[in-house]
């Protein structure tokens, strides 16, 4: 069996549902491609029976299905570092298990990364998700294409293929709260995009509630921008000269207007407080969302821990 050319990566965290057709699907379109391949699955601590299926599948292809099995559950993108850390390809492919990406659409991000691109991004071209969901995906579009220099049409498609080096450069920068698809527009020299089919959700549930997303999204913004510090600190100044001017009003007002003056705007005063005070709450959860993510840097644990890798490598 030589060394494989493709390398294809899939996270798995509950998924036992839809491992069988995936494997199927998956196997079919890389045997018609006519290239080397592997396939690494990355147990992301479910508790379902998605490892005995995956250890049917190794056992069915014993060198060409590799399964990274962890200890519990560290996230989709750690579930995509390890078997990046592992894959052999010189292209690295990667898909969600829960065939929302049809596997059928490889050839076509094959082409383009053979066309001389380093990194291609899936454009999922009818989306098939919640209205809540798509609509939360405009919006982080949104302050992701305002806030940092990273410039995708669809950020939240996993289905997407990368050369080596831009892969080995993801590994190289060890970073914990990560989003690979920033990380490798970052890296690549060229990047591209297709457009691509999406499916809705095979069977299971997202594994996505709208906290873990919320975080998802966080990593997004923080790990490749500080604008919404520096915004944070022009707002300041800004309120900083308001109050100012509103303290010369007031005494103004308490000096020359009489004392019944500056009574009757108590109420007023109370909103602008509340409001400022509000706002420097979120000030605060803002900078404690940099300082956790470098005090997790800093603690220096390992990102994710392995119980069992089944392969057959040489
Ligand atoms: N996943 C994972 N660990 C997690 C959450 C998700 O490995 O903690 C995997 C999941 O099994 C799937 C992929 O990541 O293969 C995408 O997850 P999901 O389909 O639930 O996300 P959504 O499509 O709702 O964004
Ligand atoms: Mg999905």
């Amino acid at each position: 069996m030589p060394t494989p050319e493709i390398s294809v990566v899939v996270p798995v965290y509950n998924e036992e549902a839809n491992l069988e057709p995936l494997f199927a699907r998956l196997s079919k379109v890389l045997d018609q491609l006519g290239r080397p391949w592997e396939i690494l699955f990355t147990n992301d601590g479910s508790r379902d029976r998605s490892l005995e299926l995956l250890q049917g599948f190794h056992r069915q292809r014993p060198k060409q299905v590799r399964v990274i099995d962890f200890n519990g559950n560290y996230g989709q993108h750690t579930a995509i570092i390890a078997a990046f850390e592992r894959a052999r390809g010189e292209i690295i492919v990667t898909l969600d298990a829960d065939l929302q990406n049809p596997p059928e659409e490889i050839p076509k991000l094959l082409a383009k990364i053979d066309a001389g691109c380093d990194a291609v991004g899936g454009v999922r071209a009818q989306r098939e998700d919640s209205f809540a969901r798509k609509y939360l995906s405009r919006l982080i579009n949104l302050v992701r294409e305002r806030t940092t220099d990273i410039r995708m049409t669809d950020q939240g498609c996993m289905l997407r293929a990368y050369r080596r080096r831009v892969v080995d450069a993801i590994v190289r920068s060890g970073e914990r709260a990560t989003f690979i698809p920033a990380l490798a527009y970052k890296f690549a020299s060229k990047n591209g995009e297709v457009e691509v089919a999406h499916a809705a959700r095979a069977a299971g549930e997202s594994k996505y509630s709208y906290y873990k997303l919320i975080r998802l999204n966080f990593d997004l913004i923080t790990g490749f921008t500080l604008v919404p510090l520096q915004v944070f600190t022009l707002f300041a100044m800004a309120c900083a000269g308001g109050s100012f001017l509103l303290v010369l009003v007031l005494a103004f007002g308490r000096l020359f207007l009489g004392p019944k003056w500056a009574a009757d705007g108590v109420f007023t005063l109370f909103a602008i407080l509340f409001f400022l005070v509000s706002v420097c709450m979120i000030g605060i959860g803002l900078i404690g969302e940099y300082v956790g993510r470098a005090y997790q840097c800093v603690q220096q644990r390992p990102r994710y821990v392995v119980r069992e890798v089944l392969e057959n490598v040489d």
